[in-house]
C-alpha cells in the first residue's frame, strides 16, 4: 500500500511538471513515505529522516516531506522534534504535496472521507507489475494494530475508476495486477463486491494474471473461493493471515474467527482449487500469551503447511487497545517464539519449494535476475517467485521446466515453445532469444 501511495505521489508530482531525480544528492524534493505498523519500521523511518539534516544544512533550499502513517500518528510532534522537516501529510492529505512542496508547508493530518484519488491513477509499477488500489483504511480495529487510527475508515474505490486505472495499466503492456486493501473482502462498491470486481477485471484485454489481497479470514465470502477456480487470469494464491493459532489470542486480538473457522477456509479452498498456494501473517508473543498458545500456533503452521509467512515480534503500537493490556510476555520470549517460527516455517517453505523439482511451470517474466544478467527472474499464477535460466522479456508468458531449487527458490529452463504471444510494444510475449 505504501509503494502505491508513493507512486500516486509521484503521479501528481509528475503531472504538475516534477521529473524524478536520479540521486537524492541532485534532488530538489526529497519525501520519505512511512510505515507506522511496527516500532522498528518506525525507528528505521526517523533515523532515516536524521540523515537528511546535513543535506538540508547544506542545500538549505531542498523541501523535505514526510508523508503516510509515521507522522499521522505523531501528528505535529514530528515538525516540533525534527523541525529541518518542511511538511508532513497523513495518508488522506497526499493530494496537497504538489502545493506542500511548493510553499504551503505546515502538518496537514485530518481524515476525509472522499480521499480515494479516484481522479488520478498512478497507473505505474515495476514493469509487468502494479498494484492497484481498490479502497483505503480500514474499520476492523484489531486490538494490536494502528492502522484504523493513521488510516482512517474504510472506503471502496469505484468500479469504473478501477477499470480504468487496469486498462491504462494493460495498454502500457502490463500483464499482472495485485488488488489491494486492508481488508479487501469488504470492498463495497454500490453493492458490489470483490468476486464481482474481480470478474470484472478478468475481462480486461492483456492483462494475464490478477492478485489480490490482504483477505480478513473473518470476512471471506467463500463465493470469491469459486471465482478464483473459474476465472483463469486469477492467481490461485490466497493470502490469509493467520495472527495466531490460539483461539483464546485471536478473541484478545478481536479477529473475530476461530482457530478452526481458520481450518474449515483453508480446507474448503484447497478442496476447490488443486495445489492452491497459502501465505499468511503471525504475531508472536501478544500480552498474555502463554506457552500453549504458542504451542497451538505452531501446531496449526504445521497443520497448515503455508507455502510462506510473514513473522512479527508483537509491537506495542500507541492508540490501540492492546496497548493497555499488561504485556506480561518478555521480550527474550518473544525472541525465543520468533526464532522457533520463523525455523519451522523455514523448513515447511523448504520443503514445499523443493516440491517445484522437475516440474513444468507456467512463469510470467518479471525482470533480470540481478545476479546473473543472462537470467530472469518470474512469477507463477500460484504466486511462486523463481529464476529461468536464459534471459528472457519482461511481461513474456513462458513454460519453465524446474531443474534444481536453491534456497527456496526454483530454477528453470524455458521450454521452447512462449505461451499466449501477443506481439506489439511493451505488451509483446516474445522470447528475446
Ligand atoms: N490488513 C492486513 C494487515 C496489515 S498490517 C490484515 O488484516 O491482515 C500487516 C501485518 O503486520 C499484520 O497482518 C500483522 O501480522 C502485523 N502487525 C500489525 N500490527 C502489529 C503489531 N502491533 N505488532 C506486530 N505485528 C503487527
Ligand atoms: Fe490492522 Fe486488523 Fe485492519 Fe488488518 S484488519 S489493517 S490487522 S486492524
Amino acid at each position: 500500500m505504501n509503494i502505491y501511495d508513493s507512486n500516486l505521489m509521484a503521479s501528481f508530482l509528475e503531472e504538475d511538471g516534477y521529473i524524478e531525480a536520479q540521486s537524492i544528492e541532485e534532488a530538489d524534493v526529497i519525501i520519505v513515505n512511512t510505515c507506522a505498523v511496527r516500532e522498528h519500521a518506525v525507528n528505521r523511518v526517523l533515523s532515516r529522516i536524521d540523515s537528511l539534516k546535513g543535506l538540508k544544512k547544506k542545500y538549505p533550499h531542498i523541501r523535505i516531506g514526510v508523508t503516510g502513517c509515521v507522522p499521522q500518528h505523531l501528528k505535529g510532534t514530528l515538525l516540533e522534534k525534527k523541525p529541518f522537516i518542511d511538511f508532513v501529510l497523513g495518508p488522506d492529505n497526499l493530494k496537497r504535496i504538489t502545493s506542500s512542496v511548493k510553499d504551503k508547508a505546515g502538518v496537514f493530518v485530518e481524515f476525509t472521507d472522499t480521499a480515494l484519488y479516484s481522479e488520478v491513477s498512478p497507473a505505474r509499477g515495476k514493469f509487468p507489475e502494479a498494484f492497484v488500489s481498490v479502497m483505503r483504511g480500514c474499520n476492523n480495529f484489531c486490538s494490536y494494530c494502528v492502522v484504523p487510527y493513521t488510516r482512517g475508515k474504510e472506503k471502496s474505490r469505484s468500479i469504473e475508476n478501477i477499470v480504468h486505472e487496469v486498462s491504462k495499466l494493460s495498454k502500457r503492456g502490463y500483464k499482472r495486477v495485485i488488488l489491494l486493501g486492508q481488508n479487501v473482502n469488504n470492498y463495497n462498491d454500490r453493492g458490489n463486491g470483490l468476486p464481482y470486481l474481480l470478474s470484472i477485471i478478468a475481462k480486461i484485454k492483456s492483462i494475464e494474471r490478477i492478485g489480490f489481497l490482504t483477505s480478513h479470514p473473518a470476512y471471506f465470502p467463500l463465493v470469491v473461493i469459486d471465482v478464483m477456480k473459474d476465472e483463469p487470469k486469477i492467481e490461485k494464491s490466497l493470502h490469509l493471515p493467520l495472527q495466531s493459532g490460539s483461539s483464546r489470542i485471536l478473541k484478545l486480538m478481536k479477529r473475530n474467527y476461530t482457530k478452526d473457522e481458520y481450518i474449515k477456509i483453508v480446507d474448503k479452498i484447497r478442496d476447490t482449487i488443486e495445489d492452491v498456494t497459502l501465505s499468511t501473517d503471525i504475531v508472536v508473543g501478544f500480552p498474555d500469551e502463554k506457552e500453549k498458545d504458542f504451542t497451538d500456533t505452531i501446531n496449526m503452521v504445521k497443520r497448515i503447511g503455508f507455502d510462506s509467512a510473514y513473522m512479527f515480534k508483537y509491537s506495542p503500537r500507541k492508540s490501540t487497545l492492546a496497548n493497555t493490556f499488561v504485556d506480561t510476555v518478555k521480550e527474550e520470549t518473544k525472541k525465543k517464539r520468533l526464532n522457533e517460527l520463523i525455523r519451522v516455517q523455514s523448513e515447511i517453505t523448504r520443503n514445499k519449494s523443493e516440491s517445484y523439482k522437475g516440474k513444468v511451470l507456467d512463469v510470467l517474466i518479471t525482470g533480470e535476475n540481478e545476479k546473473n544478467l543472462l537470467e530472469s527472474n518470474g512469477i507463477t499464477l500460484y504466486n511462486k517467485r523463481v529464476v529461468v535460466k536464459e534471459k528472457l522479456r519482461k511481461g513474456a508468458i513462458v513454460k519453465v521446466r524446474v531443474e534444481e531449487v536453491k534456497g527456496w527458490t526454483p530454477i528453470g529452463v524455458p521450454l521452447k515453445e512462449a505461451i499466449g504471444s501477443k506481439q506489439s510494444g511493451e505488451s509483446s510475449h516474445r522470447l528475446l532469444s
